[in-house]
């Protein structure tokens, strides 16, 4: 298990295998059209976790990194993944799908509480503890410090047992279905919020 630093693009031949992938961004903050994609993170579940950083000025090209997010026969794990599918649709122009977002399936069957933060979700379900502390911090400089590295890779490195745990309770509750319909839905959410409908709950009477 080790967690792999990268410039500008996944290597050749990395993560070519099959399977679902986990995923996640830091960016300069949360406003996507002003705030540049930093880093893209992605992991197999095999205890590896990849990170690709892009430099001030980068032009994004990254064919390797672009053509394993763009794979539709492998499904993309998320936590929240209406804001790193606008990320990485507006910086890399590849929609990252099919999707599995932990956070909405967290909303459809943790019912019993408003906490669904990917700390909560990997503290109650799988009973183990990761640090935001580093989750605020500046993904743009030169060097990303050793305490970013370890929190940039532990934000992927859950997501796959997550979604094992919630598509159990998902079936459960009998909410598969309208899990999936949310899930797709997500890449034209995406495209909502920076075409200019992000405050906008398009679905409402208003
Ligand atoms: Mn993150």
């Amino acid at each position: 298990m080790a967690v792999h630093f990268h410039e500008e693009d996944l290597p050749a031949g990395v993560l070519t295998g099959t399977g679902a992938l986990a995923v996640d961004t830091e960016t300069m903050g949360l406003a996507t059209l002003r705030d540049r994609l930093c880093v893209v993170q992605i992991a197999d579940g095999s205890g590896d976790e990849h990170l690709v950083r892009f430099g001030p000025g980068s032009r994004y090209e990254a064919p390797n990194l672009k053509a394993v997010l763009a794979d539709p026969a492998r499904e993309k794990i998320y936590h929240f993944a209406r804001f790193d599918l606008a990320a990485i649709h507006h910086y890399l122009g590849v929609m990252a799908g099919p999707v599995f977002c932990t956070k909405i399936a967290s909303k459809l069957v943790r019912t019993y509480t408003d906490r669904h933060g990917l700390k909560n979700l990997v503290e109650e379900l799988l009973g183990e503890s990761i640090s935001k502390q580093q989750q605020s911090s500046d993904w743009g400089g030169p060097v990303i410090s050793d305490a970013q590295r370890d929190y940039a890779a532990s934000d992927v490195r859950y997501l796959h047992r997550l979604k094992d745990e919630l598509t159990v309770r998902l079936e459960r509750e009998g909410r598969t279905h309208l899990a999936q319909a949310c899930f797709a839905f997500l890449p034209a959410r995406a495209l909502l919020d920076v075409a200019g409908w992000a405050e906008h709950d398009i679905f409402s009477h208003m």
